[in-house]
C-alpha cells in the first residue's frame, strides 16, 4: 500500500532493494575466524605441492634398477642401510644394491626413484628380499605433482569451507582478505508486544519476530546489534531508528508499516530523513513491506506478521545482505527448484503467492505438496515446510501434477520417498506425471 495504494511487482521489488545492496569494503582476518565469508582476494600456492619428493608407503626406498631381475624364483636381496622418517632432515646417500627403511611422508633420498611398500618384501638380518621388480616412480609422490608453486588455489568470489580453508592454509596463509559483514539492527514495533519468554497478559502477544530475525541473521553468520522493542509512538520510533541507522548498515522493522492509525514507521522514516523507495509489493503474505535507505543504509520496513516477516526476510533481506557480503550472485537467493504439486490449487490473480510447502525427493524430481493453513496467521504447518511455492502475480489456477517453483529454505533436507506400488496418493505425482510440463 503505496500512498496512492500502488504496489510494484515481486522483481521490481527485489531490483530495487539489491540496487541498493552494494558489496561492503572487504577485510583482513584471521584464517581461522574465516569460515563463511566470501574470499576477496586470490590464493595462489607459495610453495611447490608436495614441497618435496615423498614417500606415498611406509616401507623401502630404493634403485628400481637394482629390482629388475627380481622374479618367484630369483629374488633380489637388497641391503638395509637406515632410516629415514617423516621429518628427517638428513639425506642419506643411497648405496649400490642397498634399500633405506622410510615412512609415509619421508623424503626420498638422493639416487633413489621408487618405493616399494613393507608388505611386499620378506626381511631378515638387515637385508630385504624382492620376489618381483620395482617399477620406477613407485609409491613416491612427486616434488610439484599435485599443484605447481604460484598456481591459483582460490578465486575471488569463492565461499569459504572447511576445503578451501585447508587449501588456504596449505599454502601459508594465515591471514585473508574477505567480504565484510554488515552490522545489523532489528526493531520490532507493537503495544501488544511482550518478551516471548514472558507470559502474555490479556490482549498481548508474544515477540516472535526478535528471535526469528536473530536467528535468519545467525544462519549467514551475522551477530545482530541488541535488538530494541518499540512501542507504537512515532517520537520513540525516531530516537531509535536515527540510533540504528547511525549504528549499522541494515536495520530489520517488523510492525507498523500498514494503513492503520497506529502504523507509525513511514512517517517515521520520513522525519529522520531516510528515502522510502517502495511501500506494497504486490505479494501474499507481506503486501505492506517497505524499503529505504538512508546514505548508503538500507532499511527493511517488514510486516509485522510473523509470517510475512519470514518471507521477506529470505525474499528480500537475505539477497541483499548476501550481496553486501561478496557473495556471487548465485548464492543470493533461496535455491530454486521445479517440482510438481500434489493437489490442484487456485488463486485470485494480481499478486504473487508464497505457499507454504513441504518439498521431497521422488524418482521423477521434486514434489511439493502445498501445506494446510495458508493464511498469514496460521503457523502450525511451519514444522514441515522446508520451501515455499512461488505463484506468479497473473496466475489463477495450477493442476495436480504440474511443475510449479519452488523456493527452498537454506536448511531444507529434501527426504526422498518411494512410490509404493499400486498405492498413488497426491504425493506421488512424479509416476503420474512423468514427462516434462511447463513451470506454473
Ligand atoms: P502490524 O504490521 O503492526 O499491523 O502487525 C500485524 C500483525 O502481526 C498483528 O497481528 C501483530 O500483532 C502481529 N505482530 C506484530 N509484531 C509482532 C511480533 N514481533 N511478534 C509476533 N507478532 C507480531
Ligand atoms: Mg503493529
Amino acid at each position: 500500500m503505496g500512498k496512492q495504494g500502488f504496489l510494484i511487482s515481486v522483481d521490481e521489488a527485489r531490483r530495487k532493494v539489491l540496487d541498493r545492496a552494494l558489496p561492503l569494503p572487504p577485510t583482513a582476518m584471521a584464517l581461522e575466524d574465516a569460515l563463511g565469508h566470501v574470499l576477496a582476494e586470490e590464493i595462489s600456492a607459495t610453495t611447490d605441492m608436495p614441497p618435496f619428493d615423498a614417500s606415498a608407503m611406509d616401507g623401502f626406498a630404493l634403485r628400481s634398477e637394482d629390482t629388475k631381475r627380481a622374479g618367484a624364483e630369483t629374488p633380489v636381496s637388497l641391503s638395509v642401510q637406515g632410516v629415514i622418517r617423516a621429518g628427517d632432515a638428513s639425506a642419506l646417500a643411497l648405496a649400490r644394491s642397498a634399500a633405506i627403511r622410510i615412512m609415509t611422508g619421508a623424503v626420498v633420498p638422493p639416487l633413489a626413484d621408487a618405493v616399494v611398500e613393507k608388505e611386499a618384501v620378506e626381511e631378515h638380518d638387515g637385508r630385504i628380499l624382492l620376489r618381483a621388480p620395482v617399477p620406477p616412480a613407485n609409491h613416491i609422490r612427486r616434488r610439484g605433482s599435485d599443484v605447481p608453486c604460484g598456481r591459483r588455489l582460490l578465486a575471488p568470489g569463492h565461499v569459504l569451507d572447511a576445503p578451501s580453508l585447508f587449501l588456504a592454509a596449505a599454502s601459508g596463509r594465515s591471514r585473508l582478505t574477505v567480504g565484510r559483514r554488515p552490522r545489523v539492527s532489528m526493531i520490532v514495533t507493537g503495544d501488544e508486544l511482550v518478551p516471548f519468554s514472558e507470559t502474555p497478559g490479556a490482549a498481548q502477544i508474544r515477540d516472535v519476530n526478535s528471535p526469528l530475525i536473530g536467528a535468519f541473521l545467525r544462519e549467514m553468520g551475522i551477530d545482530p546489534e541488541p535488538g530494541s522493542v518499540v512501542r507504537d509512538s512515532a517520537d520513540d520510533l525516531a530516537v531509535v531508528l536515527g540510533r540504528s541507522i547511525r549504528q549499522s548498515e541494515v536495520v530489520i522493522l517488523s510492525g507498523g508499516v500498514s494503513a492503520g492509525d497506529y502504523d507509525v514507521v513511514r512517517e517515521v522514516l520520513k522525519r529522520v530523513g531516510a528515502q522510502e523507495l517502495f511501500a506494497g509489493v504486490s505479494q501474499k503474505p507481506g503486501k505492506p513491506m517497505t524499503f529505504a535507505v538512508a546514505d548508503s543504509k538500507l532499511i527493511f520496513g517488514l510486516p509485522g506478521n510473523p509470517i510475512a516477516v519470514l518471507v521477506c526476510l529470505y525474499e528480500y533481506v537475505r539477497p541483499a545482505v548476501q550481496r553486501m557480503m561478496g557473495f556471487p550472485e548465485g548464492n543470493w537467493f533461496l535455491q530454486e527448484s521445479p517440482a510438481r504439486i500434489t493437489e490442484s490449487i487456485t488463486k485470485k490473480a494480481g499478486r504473487t503467492h508464497f505457499l507454504r510447502a513441504c518439498v521431497e525427493q521422488s524418482e521423477n524430481g521434486l514434489v511439493a505438496e502445498i501445506l494446510e493453513g495458508q493464511e498469514s496467521y496460521q503457523v502450525s504447518n511451519l514444522a514441515r515446510a522446508n520451501a515455499w511455492v512461488v505463484l506468479d502475480a497473473d496466475l489463477r489456477a495450477v493442476t495436480k501434477g504440474s511443475l510449479v517453483r519452488a523456493h527452498l529454505l537454506p536448511g531444507a533436507r529434501l527426504r526422498s520417498i518411494a512410490v509404493e506400488a499400486g498405492k498413488l496418493r497426491g504425493r506421488d505425482m512424479g509416476r503420474l506425471h512423468p514427462a516434462g510440463g511447463e513451470i506454473a
